[in-house]
C-alpha cells in the first residue's frame, strides 16, 4: 500500500506488512471456521492448535530448551516488574538490580517493596548513554537473582555481553530486542518481554521460565501473577491474549523466512550500522549512546533544540514518522525493529545526508 508511512516509533511499532495483509485476509472468516480469531472461544479445537503452533514455533526460533516453559500473559512486561521479585525472592530474600534507563529503574523501584534490593551498577552518572562493564557489576552471591534489561528502549544502548554472575540467576527484560538476536537461554533463570516492540500488537507478554525457578513465590502472590499457576494451565488459567498470541504466530513464520534470527541479527545489525555510518559522517548530529550502541532503538541529536525540532517536522513531511526522541533524552529516535524494512532505513539515511547538506 503506497499510503504506508515507515514508521519509526518505539512501541507499538511496525509489524511486517505481509504479516498485516494475511490476518486482514483472514479477518473475518479464519480458514473456514467461519468467524473471527477474535471471536472463538480460547478453549476451542482450531485455537488450541493455533496457540499450540505459536508456542512451538517461538521454541524452535529461539532454541529453548525443554526444562524452560515459554507463557503468553496479559499485563505488558511492567507486570513483571512485580512478578519477577514475587516469584523468585522468597530464595534469600535479596534481589541485585543494574540501572541502565527507565525500564531498569522502574523495575528496581517496584522490587524494593518485597525485599532487600541492591544496585549492581548504575549508568545514572552520564544519563545512561553506556553499559557498565562485567568488572563494573557487583552481584551478591547470596542474591535471588540478577536484573537487567538487555536493549535500553529510551536511552539506545543495548548489552552487547550476557553477565556472569556465577550461581545468581539472570532475569532479563528482553521488551525491545527480542528475536532481533541469538541468546543463548540456558544461561538465563527468566527471560520477560512485552510483544508490542518486535513481535506483535500490545496485549501479549513472553514469559521464558526455567520450570525449576517456579512455585516458590511469596505466599501473598497473586494468583495471576504467579508463573505456577500460569505453567500448569498452560497460559490459559483464564482468557490469554488470543489475538495477539495469533499475530504473534504469523510474524513468528514471517520471521523463519527471514532465515529465523540468525538471519534478523545479519539484516538488523545491517541496518542498524547502516544509519550510525551516516550518524557519525554528519556534520550536524551526533549519537546519544557513547558505547553499546542499540541496533534497536538510535538515538542521535543536534546541539540545538530548535533545528532538532526541525529535523522531525521536515522528516514527518517526508513520510519518516515518529522521529521525535523521548522527552527525557530529547533530540531524536529512529526505533528500527524487526519489521522496518531495510529500505525505510536506506531513505531515512539518505534524508538525513540532504537535511545535513542543506542545513
Ligand atoms: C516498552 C518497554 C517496557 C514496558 O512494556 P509494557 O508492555 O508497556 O509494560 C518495559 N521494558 C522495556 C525494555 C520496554 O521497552
Amino acid at each position: 500500500m503506497s499510503d504506508r508511512v515507515y514508521n519509526f516509533s518505539p512501541g507499538p511499532s511496525m509489524l511486517p506488512l505481509a504479516v498485516l495483509e494475511k490476518v486482514g485476509s483472514e479477518i473475518t472468516n479464519y480458514q473456514g471456521s467461519g468467524m473471527s480469531v477474535m471471536e472463538m472461544s480460547h478453549r476451542s479445537k482450531v485455537y488450541q492448535t493455533i496457540f499450540d503452533d505459536t508456542k512451538a514455533r517461538f521454541k524452535k526460533l529461539m532454541n529453548v530448551p525443554d526444562d524452560y516453559e515459554v507463557l503468553f500473559l496479559q499485563g505488558g512486561a511492567s507486570t513483571q516488574f512485580s512478578s519477577v521479585p514475587l516469584n523468585l525472592i522468597g530464595r534469600t530474600g535479596k534481589a541485585d538490580y543494574a540501572l541502565t534507563g527507565n525500564f531498569s529503574t522502574t523495575a528496581y523501584k517496584e522490587a524494593k517493596k518485597y525485599g532487600d534490593i541492591a544496585v549492581a551498577a548504575s549508568s545514572a552518572d552520564k544519563n545512561h548513554s553506556y553499559i557498565p562493564t562485567q568488572e563494573q557489576l557487583t552481584v551478591r552471591p547470596d542474591a535471588s537473582y540478577f536484573h537487567y534489561c538487555a536493549n535500553n528502549t529510551i536511552y539506545g544502548t543495548e548489552w552487547q555481553y550476557i553477565p556472569e554472575t556465577g550461581d545468581v540467576p539472570l532475569v532479563c527484560d528482553m521488551s525491545s530486542n527480542i528475536c532481533s538476536r541469538h541468546v543463548d537461554i540456558s544461561r538465563f533463570g527468566v527471560i520477560y518481554a512485552g510483544a508490542q516492540k518486535n513481535l506483535a500488537p500490545a496485549g501479549v507478554t513472553i514469559v521464558i521460565v526455567k520450570k525449576a525457578l517456579a512455585g516458590h513465590e511469596l505466599p501473598f502472590t497473586p494468583l495471576m501473577s504467579s508463573w505456577k499457576t500460569q505453567i500448569d494451565k498452560d497460559s490459559m488459567f483464564n482468557t490469554p491474549p488470543c489475538w495477539c498470541i495469533y499475530v504473534l504466530g504469523e510474524v513468528l513464520k514471517w520471521l523463519e523466512a527471514q532465515g529465523g534470527v540468525e538471519g534478523m541479527e545479519k539484516i538488523k545489525h545491517g541496518k542498524a550500522q547502516m544509519l550510525y555510518d551516516v550518524l557519525d559522517a554528519s556534520r550536524l548530529f551526533h549519537c546519544c549512546a557513547t558505547d553499546s550502541r542499540s541496533d534497536m532503538n538510535v538515538t542521535f541529536r543536534s546541539d540545538d533544540d530548535e533545528l532538532d525540532k526541525k529535523f522531525v517536522a521536515e522528516a514527518t513531511a517526508a513520510g519518516f514518522v515518529n522521529l521525535k526522541g523521548h522527552r527525557i533524552v530529547g533530540g531524536m529516535r529512529a526505533s528500527i525493529y524487526n519489521a522496518m524494512p531495510v529500505e525505510g532505513v536506506e531513505k531515512l539515511c539518505r534524508f538525513i545526508e540532504e537535511f545535513d547538506r542543506k542545513a
